[in-house]
């Protein structure tokens, strides 16, 4: 039978995730493959996550609390809010879609970055909205011509910060005169999934955003630096209003309880989220000296990752460090992200690196 198929829908191309260290493995033949592609935390999860897994197991019978009760008024409490400041998504990819779903019509325009998290472009164009692509500037956005796109048909502007790939940040001065330049309608998605990471002292204060009732909204995620990617937990702060319109889009239970539960435990695990910390930063100045020695130029990254130009097709590059058993991300051209891993994973990349570049 034909299908019917909107462009829209047809013109997207399927989300191609970090390699699985199996299938690698496989593929080669080969063992003790590293993964550095999908800015997982290398310590593992949150160990007081891990611990209340087996008994919130228990009641897998029970459909999840709908309305995640525990865990927003946790959040709520956390970040001085309201719990109907708060909505949870299966990962904060999701809640981008909500995003799509309540606020854009068809041909309604969303402002985003030319290189940043590829979801944006594809969530935006499934709901048949048009992304507008704002070139970075200098690797970062470029806030005042992002704010020179919006039109009256614009519906949302994302800002991902610090931005996925390149690992840079926008200051709270450039947030600022951003802000007060937008028309109020236009809702503004700071996407903050490397909060935790970030370390400098002009990070923008979103919330604040919020708290004045400004139409943003703060995505964080517990996939990060809390290690429970693969749980699928992320949340969105913001006001009541957005929330509301957000609820009326959310499948009922797309919280699972085992993420309800375990982001509960790692929200108070300020050891393993402190020892993350401390270890991507000692472990980032180590990687960046390392490349930096091989005559590149990373990026300087506020994240868990480095973006760097190899100076020749990025896609071979690639493959020889998964010759090597070296599984990182390439972007496009010449630029490859590395997570930053354990130290022993860090030296196995460096070492591979010099190999496959001959130097
Ligand atoms: C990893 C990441 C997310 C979060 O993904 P989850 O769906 O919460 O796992 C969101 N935005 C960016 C930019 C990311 O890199």
């Amino acid at each position: 039978m034909p299908l019917k198929v909107h462009p829209d829908i047809a013109s997207l191309v399927p989300y191609v995730p970090g390699k699985p260290i199996e299938e690698l493995e496989r593929e080669l033949g080969i063992t003790r493959a590293i993964k550095l592609a999908s800015n997982e935390n290398p310590l593992g999860p949150s160990p007081k996550a891990l611990a209340v897994l087996s008994e919130a197991a228990r009641t897998l019978n029970r459909y999840p609390d709908g309305g995640a009760h525990r865990l927003r008024g946790a959040l709520a409490d956390r970040f001085k809010l309201t719990p109907d400041h708060v909505i949870l998504g299966n990962g904060s990819d999701e809640i981008i879609g909500l995003l799509a779903r309540a606020f854009l019509a068809p041909g309604d325009e969303a402002v985003m970055a030319d290189q940043t998290f590829v979801i944006y472009k594809m969530e935006v164009t499934a709901t048949h909205g048009v992304p507008i692509v704002v070139p970075l500037k200098e690797w970062r956005h470029d806030l005042p011509a992002m704010a020179d796109a919006v039109t009256p048909r614009t519906r949302l502007l994302f800002v991902c910060n610090p931005n996925n790939p390149t690992g840079t940040m926008v200051s709270a001065s450039e947030v600022d005169t951003m802000m007060a330049r937008l028309p109020e309608q236009v809702i503004v998605v700071f996407d903050e999934a490397y909060y935790e990471y970030a370390h400098s002292r002009d990070f923008p204060d979103t919330l604040r955003l919020v708290k004045q009732n400004r139409n943003a909204i703060v995505l964080r995620t517990f996939s990060k630096v809390y290690g429970l990617a693969g749980l699928r937990i992320g949340y969105g702060m913001t006001t009541p209003e957005i929330t509301g319109y957000l609820n009326r889009v959310r499948p009922p239970f797309n919280a699972n309880s085992l993420a309800q539960r375990a982001a509960l435990a790692a929200l108070e695990d300020e050891e393993h989220v402190a020892r993350s910390r401390a270890m991507n930063q000692a472990e980032m100045t180590t990687v960046l000296a390392g490349i930096t020695a091989l005559g590149l130029r990373p990026l300087p990254s506020e994240a868990n990752f480095l973006y760097v130009d190899v100076g020749q097709d990025g896609r071979k590059v690639f493959e020889a460090l998964l010759r090597e058993s070296v599984i990182v991300r390439h972007i496009e051209g010449r630029m490859l992200r590395i997570t930053i891993g354990l130290p022993e994973e860090n030296g196995r990349f460096l070492q591979a690196l010099k190999k496959v570049l001959n130097r």
